[in-house]
């Protein structure tokens, strides 16, 4: 039985040391979080203690340091399996991040799956980084796109979506949560009826993976991608999921060292999973540094992480609620803790230059959606996000700050 332990949020703050700086004077209010978390001691620690102690190349070696590496590297590779629930581990592959993994898929299993006239399910409220990838395979490989519709509230329209769904339909990629919105999409639904249709499914779990309890064999996706740097961990670290008999029928994305069995002029032949999707020497020093990351989140559990931002939501969502010419776009009640509001009178950059002025850091802006932005008819939100170690005192001050904000820019 894993230990109980209670959530004290202040005891949480003591464990990431840049919530204690300043910034312009004042105390820092990090809001930021569906960007990029703070780090945890642990992983800062991480890092200097994989260079300061066992620093080599990984897979390949046969020294003390080379060993010692390769181990806590397959660690994480582990640690990340039991964080998503995988079979096996060999479907988790590193990437650099939720893009390079989803340009992975795209690339790799769209020159694999694709033919002219096949088609693309997409979603209205994609980031980018969901929907280039897609736009550049299905360019080479004469498939078309197609897109769920969506309501004024940000939701995906469902009845759009099976209306979309055809013989023709090859993949169906969507966002599990809006990084714009927030939003939990409703991804069950999705990955069933696309599979009925004999679609493949992929997920873009960048904002879910940090707050949802995600069991990648009970949801039955096909592909499952997320971040390192917004689960606590570093930067430059990314998870490709993808189902094992899917991963072997395969080409690989990238070629060079790692990802190979045997080279020669005449053949080459490729490395078995997960070295297939691997080229190169990998992210050795902040992949083994994203095992700590994912340890915070299991200790503390999501459900009371989760519990914690909710209040912060709530609380955050009644406060602007009552602001005047401030409206929540998206607010609806399934949610990762995300706010995103225009307000009358206030452009979103003038607002962030003014809250930053009070120490506090929110997100303004497109947020890489502008198709979304599109259909909801603004340049762009300003959006708040949360993480474990905010607290309702930073709520109260950035509610002080928006309300000093908004008076001057009126
Ligand atoms: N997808 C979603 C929903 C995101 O929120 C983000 C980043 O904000 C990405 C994809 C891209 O992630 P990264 O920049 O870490 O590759």
């Amino acid at each position: 039985m894993p230990k109980f332990v209670p959530y004290d949020v202040q005891v949480i703050r003591q464990r990431f040391p840049i919530l204690n700086r300043k910034v312009k004077g004042k105390d820092l209010v990090y809001f930021d979080n569906a960007a990029t978390a703070q780090k945890p001691i642990e992983v800062i620690e991480a890092l200097s203690h994989y260079y300061s102690t066992y620093n080599a190349n990984i897979h390949r070696g046969l020294h003390t340091l080379a060993d010692e590496a390769t181990a806590a590297f397959e660690e994480t590779r582990n640690a990340v399996k039991e964080f998503i629930g995988a079979a096996h581990v060999e479907e988790i592959i590193f990437t650099k991040g939720t893009t390079e993994s989803i340009n992975l898929i795209a690339s790799s299993w769209g020159e694999a799956f694709l033919s002219k006239g096949d088609e693309i399910i997409l979603s209205s409220l994609e980031h980018h980084a969901n929907i280039v990838p897609w736009q550049m395979i299905a360019e080479k490989k004469g498939a078309v796109i197609k897109v769920i519709p969506m309501n004024d509230e940000g939701q995906m329209d469902m009845n759009g979506f099976h209306a979309l769904l055809s013989e023709k339909t090859k993949m169906v990629a969507v966002v599990h949560a809006s990084n714009a919105l927030g939003i939990i999409h409703p991804v069950e639904e999705i990955i069933r009826a696309a599979h009925e249709r004999g679609a493949a499914v992929l997920i873009d779990g960048a904002q879910s993976s940090v707050h949802l309890d995600i069991d990648v064999r009970e949801m039955d996706c096909d592909f499952y991608v997320f971040s390192g740097h917004k689960v606590y961990g570093p930067t430059g670290t990314g998870i490709a999921y993808g189902k094992k008999q899917i991963l072997e029928s395969m080409p690989p994305f990238l070629g060079g060292g790692e990802m190979i069995k045997e080279v020669s002029f005449e053949k080459t032949t490729y490395n078995d999973l997960p070295f297939k999707f691997e080229a190169g020497t990998p992210n050795i020093a902040d992949v083994i540094a994203l095992r700590p990351a994912l340890e915070f989140i299991n200790q503390l559990g999501k459900f009371a992480i989760r519990e914690h931002e909710n209040a912060l939501l709530i609380e955050i969502t009644a406060r602007l609620q009552q602001v005047e010419g401030v409206r929540i776009i998206g607010a609806v009640d399934h949610k990762v803790p995300v706010v995103s509001f225009v307000a009358d009178g206030a452009h979103p950059q003038d607002l962030a230059y003014l809250l930053d002025n009070n120490g506090i850091a929110v997100r303004t802006g497109h947020h890489c959606a502008q198709p979304l932005m599109k259909r909801l008819g603004i340049v762009g939100t300003t959006r708040v996000s949360f993480a474990a170690y905010n607290t309702l005192q930073e709520v109260d001050a950035f509610m002080v700050a928006l309300e000093k904000s908004l008076k001057m820019l009126r």
